[in-house]
C-alpha cells in the first residue's frame, strides 16, 4: 500500500494516439508501440501503475512532452494479454486524472512525475450542487434505459460477465452513491459516445463546473431519445400490426429528428418541395403533392415505396400546369407559313385558315377537332406541325398505330410495377405547354381487346365537355386538356369508331399526280435532303426528266415518302463526289441505274396486248388506289366457279353476281348455254397474298366471265370499276379520285365509272383528266360495249385445256369454292 494511494511520483507512461480514457471504469487497452511495452512491462515488475496520457497529435510515432496533453490517468494493470511478442492488450483500471509535471526519462520509454489534479471551481458550491443533481437525474435515466436494455439481451445470449459492456456495469445505486461532481462526470462520460476532442476537453478541464456544463447537452439529447423511444414502446404495446408498427416508429423517428435539428436531412425532399412551392400547379395539385412529400419524408429512401412516390412528384412537376404559349391568331401569317411549307392542297389549306379565322373572332369556343384523312405521305402529319407553327404553338406528334391498352392513353395506376402516365399526359409534357398543337397519328389504327378500349379513352379526351377534367389513371389529379389543339389523321374512315368520328371534322387528302409530285420534290423534298446532307443548293441539281423517272420508276405511292427517300438515296450517292470536290453534280435520267439500281416498278401497260379473260380493274385501299388485275379461265367441268386470290366475302358474291348475270344473259351475250354448264370457272385475282374486298370490282368481274365464255379480249387500256346488281345496272362507288390517280400512274388511257360517280371527278386535277378519256356507264352492256374487241377467229381452244385438277394457266390453284 505503498504508492496506490500517494498519487505523485514518477510512473511509466503510456501515450494513447487516438483513445482518451477517463477515470472510473475498468477497460482494455491496446498496446502496439515498442516504448509501449517497455513500459508495460517495467510496471508489471513493479507495481503495476502506470500514467496514459492523450497525444495531442495522433500521428507522431515517438512523442515528446510537448506532444502529449498536461493531464493524463493514473491508472493501474488488471491484466496482461499477450497476442504475439510485442503485442498484447491490457485491462487497466483507470483511476484518477494527474497533472504531467514532467517528463523524467524518454528511453527506454517514457517516464513523467506526476501530481495530483487538484479540483478548481469558479461557480458557488450551491450551483455546483444543482447542477450536480441535474447531471445525475439525467445520468440515472440514461443508466436505467441501459440496464433494461441489457436484460433484455442477457435473455437472448448467455450470461457470461466478460462480454459486458463496462459502462453497463453502473447500477441506479451506484450513481446515486456518486457525490464528487467531477466523479458524476467522468462515470457519464462514456454512456455520451462523445468525440475525442469532447473527451479530451473534459480530460484536461481543471474546472468542475465547466466539465459538468460540458457534458448536459449531451445528456438531455440521449434523456429526451429514450423518452420518445419509451413513448413508441408504450404505444407498440399489445400492437401486432407490422404497418403500424412501422408508422408509429416513423412518426418517432421524424419527432426525434425534429428534436435533434436534423429535420433538413433529407436534401431531396426539400428540394422537390421547393419546386412544389415555385411550380405553376393549382393547390389542389399541390396538396396531393405535399402529401406525397411528407410520405416520402418518413420512408426510408432506399425503400421502393419511396421511389414510387419521388417518381409520381417528379411527373407531376414535370406537367406545365398553367403554362401556355399566347396564340398566334394572324391568318396572313398563318396563310404564309401554310404555303411555305407545302405545296398543292388548296383546299385543306382554305379549311385551316377558315379554322384559324374561327379561332381569331370566338377564342373561347372549342371549335371542332380536324381530322386528316388520307393516303401515307401526302402531308397530314406534316400539316399539323404547320398548323402548329402558324398558331405559334408547341407541337407534339402521338401515334395511336396499334395502340390496345387502354393505359397506354390514360396511363397505369401507380399500383403497378413501373407505372407511368398515358401518352397524351406525356405528350404535354414533352411539348412543355398546356396548349400545345396535338397530332393524334393513326387514330383508324386504334384497336380494342381485352385490355380495354382505348377508343373510349380517346373520346373522353377529344370531348370538348369532358376534356376539361382529364383524369390518368397515374397521375389522378383531373388534367385540363381543353386548351389542347387536337389534330387527328387517318388513312382511312371506316375503322374509326361512329362516335369517334362524330367529333372530329374529316377533310380528306388525296394522292398526288404526278405534276403535284414533282413540285413537291423540287420545292420541298429535294432543299429538304440537300440540307440533311450538307450538300449546297447549287451543287446538285436533278433534270426534270430524271425526277419523273424516279417518281414513275422508283416508287409508285399515293404520297410522297417513298420519294422523299430515293432523293435522299440520291444525295447519299452524291454526297461523296461533293465531299471530294467536285463541282455542280447534275442528274440525268441515264445516271439513275448508277445511283438507285435498276428501275423498280416497270409499267407493264407498254407490253401487255388485249386478252381474254382478263380485265384491269380499280382498287381503293388505306394506302392509296392501285390497279388491279382480274383473270378468267374456264375448262370443261360441270359448270362450277372457284374463286381464289384472297377475295373477301363481299368481292365473293360480287364474284357470283357476276356469273349470275352472264348465264342469265347468255343468250343475248351470244354465250352457249351448254358451254356454261359443261365448263367450271375459275376467277383469280393475283397478288394472291394480298386481301381483296369490297362490290367495286363488279362491272370488270362481268367483263372478264363474258369475255372468256365468249372469246372476245378485253382492251388492256381499259380500267373499270363499278358494282353491279343482277339486273345489269352500274352502281356507284367509293375512292374515285385515288382510282383514278392510280390508273393513270399505270398508264390507263380509258377509265369505265358509274355515271353516277361523274360528279367525283370533279376532285381530280385538271393534267389528269385531260389525258385520260372517261367512260360513263349506267349499265354493264355500256362497258362491254366498249371494252370487248372482237372473237378472234381462230378456233376456240378450251378442249385443249388441261383438266379441272391441274393448275391454272397463270399457276394459281386456289382451294374449291362453292360457287
Ligand atoms: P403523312 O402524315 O400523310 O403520312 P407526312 O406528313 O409524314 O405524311 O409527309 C411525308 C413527307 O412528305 C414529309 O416530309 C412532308 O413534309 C412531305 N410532304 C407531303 N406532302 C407535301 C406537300 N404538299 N408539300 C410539301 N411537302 C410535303
Amino acid at each position: 500500500m505503498t504508492r496506490h494511494t500517494e498519487t505523485a511520483g514518477q510512473y511509466p507512461v503510456i501515450p494513447l494516439r487516438t483513445e482518451v480514457q477517463l477515470p472510473g471504469h475498468v477497460g482494455p487497452l491496446e498496446i502496439g508501440r515498442e516504448a509501449s511495452v517497455r513500459a508495460i512491462e517495467a510496471a508489471t515488475r513493479d507495481d503495476n501503475l502506470i500514467v496514459i496520457i492523450p497525444q495531442r497529435n495522433p500521428a507522431v510515432r515517438d512523442p515528446g512532452q510537448k506532444d502529449l496533453h498536461e493531464v493524463g490517468v493514473r491508472a493501474e494493470i488488471v491484466q496482461v494479454v499477450k497476442h504475439s511478442p510485442g503485442r498484447f492488450t491490457c485491462v487497466m483500471r483507470f483511476h484518477e486524472r494527474v497533472h504531467i509535471d514532467a517528463l523524467v526519462a524518454t528511453e527506454p520509454f517514457l517516464v513523467a512525475a506526476v501530481s495530483p489534479l487538484a479540483p478548481v471551481t469558479t461557480a458557488t458550491p450551491e450551483a455546483v450542487l444543482a447542477t450536480t443533481n441535474k447531471v445525475r437525474d439525467y445520468l440515472l435515466a440514461v443508466v436505467t434505459d441501459a440496464q433494461a436494455k441489457e436484460g433484455s439481451s442477457s435473455k437472448e445470449s448467455s450470461k457470461d460477465s466478460s462480454s459486458k459492456d463496462p459502462k453497463s456495469e453502473l447500477s441506479r445505486i451506484q450513481v446515486q452513491a456518486i457525490v464528487d461532481p467531477d466523479k458524476l462526470v467522468d462515470a457519464a462520460a462514456p454512456y455520451l459516445e462523445l468525440e475525442r476532442d469532447d473527451l479530451t476537453a473534459l480530460l484536461v478541464e481543471a474546472d468542475t463546473m465547466k466539465r459538468l456544463e460540458r457534458i448536459i447537452p449531451s445528456l438531455e439529447r440521449q434523456a429526451t431519445v429514450l423518452r420518445l423511444k419509451a413513448d413508441i414502446g408504450a404505444e407498440l404495446e399489445g400492437e401486432s400490426s407490422r404497418t403500424h408498427r412501422e408508422r408509429v416508429l416513423r412518426d418517432r423517428m421524424r419527432q426525434i429528428q425534429e428534436e435533434l435539428g436534423e429535420q433538413d436531412d433529407n436534401a431531396e425532399v426539400d428540394d422537390l418541395r421547393k419546386k412544389i412551392e415555385d411550380s405553376k400547379m393549382g393547390d389542389d395539385v399541390r396538396a396531393v403533392a405535399k402529401k406525397q412529400l411528407s410520405r416520402m419524408s418518413q420512408m426510408a429512401s432506399s425503400s421502393p415505396e419511396y421511389n414510387i412516390a419521388r417518381t409520381y412528384v417528379e411527373n407531376l412537376l414535370e406537367i406545365p400546369w398553367n403554362v401556355t404559349t399566347e396564340d398566334r391568331l394572324d391568318v396572313s401569317a398563318a396563310r404564309g407559313i401554310l404555303e411555305a411549307e407545302h405545296s398543292g392542297l388548296e383546299k385543306v389549306k382554305r379549311r385551316i385558315l377558315e379554322f384559324l379565322a374561327v379561332r381569331k373572332l370566338a377564342p373561347q369556343k372549342h371549335g371542332p377537332i380536324l381530322l386528316l384523312v388520307g393516303p401515307p405521305g401526302v402531308g397530314k402529319t406534316s400539316l399539323g406541325k404547320s398548323i402548329a407553327s402558324s398558331l405559334g404553338r408547341k407541337y407534339v406528334r402521338i401515334s395511336l398505330g396499334g395502340v390496345r391498352d387502354e393505359a397506354e392513353i390514360r396511363g397505369h395506376r401507380r399500383t403497378y410495377i413501373g407505372a407511368l402516365p398515358g401518352r397524351i399526359v406525356s405528350g404535354l409534357k414533352k411539348a412543355g405547354t398546356m396548349n400545345p398543337v396535338f397530332v393524334l397519328d393513326e387514330i383508324d389504327k386504334l384497336a380494342a381487346d381485352m385490355r380495354g378500349d382505348p377508343a373510349a379513352a380517346m373520346l373522353e379526351v377529344l370531348d370538348p365537355e369532358q376534356n376539361k377534367d382529364f383524369v390518368d389513371h397515374y397521375v389522378e389529379v383531373p388534367v385540363d386538356l381543353s386548351k389542347v389543339m387536337f389534330i387527328c389523321t387517318a388513312n382511312q374512315l371506316d375503322t374509326i369508331s361512329q362516335p369517334l368520328l362524330d367529333r372530329m371534322e374529316v377533310v380528306e387528302l388525296s394522292g398526288y399526280t404526278t405534276h403535284e409530285k414533282m413540285a413537291i420534290a423540287k420545292n420541298h423534298l429535294l432543299p429538304k435532303q440537300l440540307g440533311e446532307h450538307g450538300i449546297g443548293k447549287d451543287q446538285l441539281t436533278i433534270d426534270d426528266e430524271a425526277l419523273e423517272e424516279v417518281i414513275h420508276s422508283y416508287t409508285r405511292e399515293a404520297g410522297v415518302r417513298n420519294l422523299e427517300r430515293e432523293l435522299a438515296a440520291v444525295c447519299r450517292s452524291v454526297a461523296v463526289r461533293v465531299a471530294e470536290g467536285s463541282g455542280n453534280i447534275e442528274i440525268h435520267k441515264p445516271q439513275l441505274v448508277d445511283l438507285l439500281g435498276p428501275p423498280r416498278h416497270v409499267s407493264d401497260m407498254a407490253e401487255r396486248k388485249p386478252e381474254v379473260g382478263v380485265v384491269t380493274g380499280l382498287a381503293w385501299t388505306p394506302v392509296g388506289g392501285d390497279i388491279m388485275f382480274i383473270e378468267c379461265r374456264i375448262y370443261p367441268g360441270k359448270g362450277e366457279v372457284r374463286l381464289t386470290g384472297q377475295m373477301g366475302d363481299v368481292m365473293k358474291e360480287s364474284a357470283t353476281a357476276a356469273v349470275s348475270w352472264v348465264r342469265a344473259n347468255a343468250t343475248r351475250l351470244g354465250i352457249d348455254h351448254d358451254k356454261i354448264a359443261n365448263s367450271d370457272l375459275h376467277i383469280h385475282l393475283p397478288q394472291g397474298a394480298i386481301k381483296k374486298d369490297g362490290p367495286s370490282a363488279g362491272v370488270a368481274l362481268t367483263c372478264a366471265v363474258v369475255s372468256v365464255f365468249t372469246r372476245r379480249p378485253i382492251r388492256n387500256d381499259v380500267a373499270i370499276t363499278g358494282e353491279i346488281d343482277l339486273r345489269g345496272h352500274a352502281l356507284p362507288v367509293g375512292g374515285i379520285k385515288e382510282k383514278v390517280l392510280a390508273a393513270h400512274r399505270a398508264g390507263i388511257k380509258m377509265v369505265f365509272l358509274p355515271a353516277r360517280n361523274e360528279k367525283d371527278t370533279l376532285d381530280i386535277p385538271e393534267e389528269i383528266r385531260q389525258q385520260l378519256d372517261f367512260r360513263y356507264m349506267t349499265k354493264i352492256d355500256d362497258a362491254l360495249a366498249v371494252a370487248l374487241g372482237d372473237a378472234p377467229s381462230t378456233p376456240d381452244p378450251e378442249p385443249a385445256i388441261p383438266p379441272p385438277t391441274a393448275p391454272s394457266s397463270r399457276g394459281s390453284v386456289g382451294e374449291r369454292l362453292p360457287s
